[in-house]
């Protein structure tokens, strides 16, 4: 292979070891976990906010964002759980640009994967330590997912992801609720088929082990807006593709029917501003139709302390290095509206 292989990793065992949790940290995991499931099943009428910055490119910010939300989630805590994103790999288009925590650790630095995957884990360990939730990560490197199987609440497979068989192999043996995204091109068939294969049982090799997953009841749909052939960004978020996809869910095979909606990405055309409006308007489809109200399990907003985004290296603190976002205040208030309206 035309590849320097630099040093061995690690193996997530091993971080395990040198990272464990505690019992009072597998436990904060385990009742966030089952109060997630319990809203993809439709047991738990409440809604789902996932929300924090596109990447998780510093641990204090992130902690300080991320403590941010304790008091707003304990005022919501009848209408919304609140799910904060820890974005540690970030998919780039080309390949090229900030690939994530993992990759750089320090974004202004070299690409420094050792301490890039020691450093995820201890930022996701002491967001459940200190705040007492269950995080979101995006699954973009399956063979990745061990380093952080304890850890995480809720996992995404990306847009650029969803069509891959590894993706939706690992899925199907993942012990929370797994979000396919729609593919860039918005071919909702392309995120159906994702979500069947997770939910289903395999057998497939998964870092150098012959494996049996036992499938994801809790695998479901993200929305977040798609790319038409002429490169122009297209929502699909409306009450039209909605109805549209509870057909398409009665015509699979699959449980527990839902969909999040990703209020950033293509269907605000990376505006974060109009992430709000968004959210409103399908909460206004939810009131329209019931069944749009079951279907509907919540929201993915991409959100910092700062609005809007930055070069990197520029050093401003909150502020997000990836996909512009809505600061803290605008956020705040958001969640608050949220619940008000449900
Ligand atoms: C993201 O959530 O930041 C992201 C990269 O999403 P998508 O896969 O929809 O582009
Ligand atoms: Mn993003």
């Amino acid at each position: 292979m035309n590849m320097d292989f630099k040093r061995k990793l690690p193996i997530p065992m091993e971080t395990k070891e040198m990272y464990p949790l505690t019992g009072d940290m597998a436990e904060t995991v385990e009742r966030r976990t089952a109060e997630l499931k319990a809203i993809f099943a439709g047991t738990d009428p409440r809604m789902v906010m996932i929300i924090g910055p596109c990447s998780a490119d510093s641990v204090d910010s992130v902690m300080d964002y991320i403590s941010r939300l304790i008091p707003v989630q304990e005022r919501v805590k009848d209408k919304v759980l609140i799910v904060p994103r820890i974005y540690t790999n970030k998919p780039r288009t080309t390949g090229d640009g900030y690939k994530g925590y993992v990759h750089q650790p320090d974004p202004t630095a070299e690409p420094d994967l050792f301490k890039g995957v020691i450093a995820t884990r201890e930022m996701h360990m002491r967001a459940v330590k200190e705040t007492g939730f269950a995080c979101a990560d995006e699954m973009l490197y399956p063979e990745n997912y061990k380093y952080l199987d304890d850890l995480l609440g809720y996992v995404a497979v990306g847009a650029r992801s969803v069509e891959d068989q590894q993706h939706r192999l690992t899925a199907s043996a993942i012990d929370c609720p797994v979000g396919m995204k729609n593919p860039t091109s918005g071919d909702l068939s392309v995120m159906m088929n994702a979500i069947l294969a997770a939910q289903h049982q395999h057998d497939f090799i998964y870092r150098g082990w012959e494996g049996h997953s036992f499938g994801n009841p809790y695998a479901h749909a993200i929305l977040r807006g798609y790319v038409n052939r002429q490169g122009v960004t297209h929502p699909n978020y409306h009450y039209e593709t909605l109805l549209y996809l509870a057909e398409l869910y009665g015509k699979w095979d699959l449980v527990n029917p839902g969909v999040v909606i990703d209020c950033n990405h293509a269907n605000s055309g990376k505006n974060p501003f109009e992430q709000p409006r968004i959210l409103k308007e399908v909460l206004h489809s939810c009131r329209c139709n019931p069944a749009l109200r079951k279907l509907v399990k919540g929201f993915m907003v991409e959100s910092y302390i700062e609005d809007g985004s930055q070069p990197i290296g520029c050093g401003v603190y909150g502020k997000s290095i990836t996909d512009p976002c809505l600061g803290w205040e605008k956020s705040e208030r958001l969640i608050y509206d949220m619940a008000d309206a449900l």
